[in-house]
């Protein structure tokens, strides 16, 4: 049996340390507000936008929210990023993605000051996190360091194979675990044998975006699987990228889906919220 990595445990632990750090915050008098930008009504964004406004109430960080129209232009999004950026009390800067076709996705995230880009999407981010230099890491892939520290998996001169290459998965993803000091190979849509290549890794992370798509034969008896997939079918049930009731027996760890990853990320960006009020 595998020990089951409760990513709803350990990301309420991280809002709770949170919680208490804005108090001390407030005390100093230091405070500020992430903004939500969304634009158009896409029923999952509405919910993602409203579970991060719900983490910024309860660790004690003021939200504005910007619900646009669909029928909003590049221009008009870019005046209001520049607005937020020069305000001081505003201290994140969150654009729900994915936007509508009309508007380009990398031009409004380098719109965002870095300073304010809690994501972490913005190059300069990016760029730092590949130097190992300070800088706002994407929240997903930090949330799942987290995950495996506060759960005792060793990562120093371990084997991590990560499946998925992008930008906001699977290469910051590689660079985090290479900072830990891991082994990695990154794999992708071109990678030949990948369920051989799979096989070699102390530490798995799956982020393909495929519906259980890592079965059995992909997996190392006694390693480590992340798995970072979300996918909802027409019942509404979810799964991940990996076929849990097959692969779990064979691992040391492994994270559920749902309850796993998926909370980690939100509690990624209030941990980028705090530090964007310190700065
Ligand atoms: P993308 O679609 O952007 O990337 C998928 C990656 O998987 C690509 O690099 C692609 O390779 C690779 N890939 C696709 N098919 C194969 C294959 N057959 N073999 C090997 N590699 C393959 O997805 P994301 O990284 O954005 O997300 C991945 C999953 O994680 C999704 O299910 C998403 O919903 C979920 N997710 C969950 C989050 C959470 O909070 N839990 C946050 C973000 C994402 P190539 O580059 O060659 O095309």
């Amino acid at each position: 049996m595998a020990y089951i990595i409760d990513g709803k445990k350990i990301s309420a632990e991280i809002k709770d340390e949170l919680r208490e750090e804005v108090k001390e915050l407030k005390a100093q008098g230091i405070t500020g507000a992430l903004a939500v930008i969304q634009v158009g009504c896409d029923p999952a964004s509405s919910v993602y936008v409203r579970n991060k406004k719900r983490a910024c109430e309860y660790i004690g960080i003021d939200s504005l929210s910007y619900e646009l129209p669909e029928s909003t232009s590049q221009e008009e999004l870019l005046k209001l990023i520049g607005e937020l950026n020069s305000k001081d009390s505003v201290k994140g800067i969150l654009v729900q993605l994915p936007l509508p076709e009309t508007i380009d996705e990398d031009a409004v995230i380098r719109a965002i000051d870095p300073a304010k880009d809690v994501d972490g999407f913005h190059p300069v981010n990016v760029g730092a996190l590949l130097i190992g230099q300070k800088g706002y890491v994407s929240c997903t892939p930090a949330g799942i360091i987290q995950l495996l520290k506060r759960s005792g998996v060793a990562m120093e001169g371990k084997h991590c194979v990560v499946v998925g290459r992008s930008n906001i998965v699977g290469k910051p993803m590689s660079v985090l675990m290479l900072r830990e000091n891991a082994t990695v190979t990154i794999t992708h849509s071109r990678t030949q044998n990948l369920p051989e290549v799979c096989r070699t890794a102390d530490i798995l992370i799956v982020a393909i975006g495929k519906r259980e798509f890592i079965d059995a034969s992909y997996v190392k008896e006694g390693a480590v699987v992340i798995d970072v997939g979300i996918h909802r079918d027409e019942n509404n049930k979810l799964a991940g990228d990996v076929r849990f009731d097959e692969v779990e027996p064979l691992c040391k760890a492994i994270t559920p889906v749902p309850g796993g990853v998926g909370p980690m990320t939100i509690a990624m960006l209030m941990y980028n919220c705090v530090e964007a009020m310190k700065n």
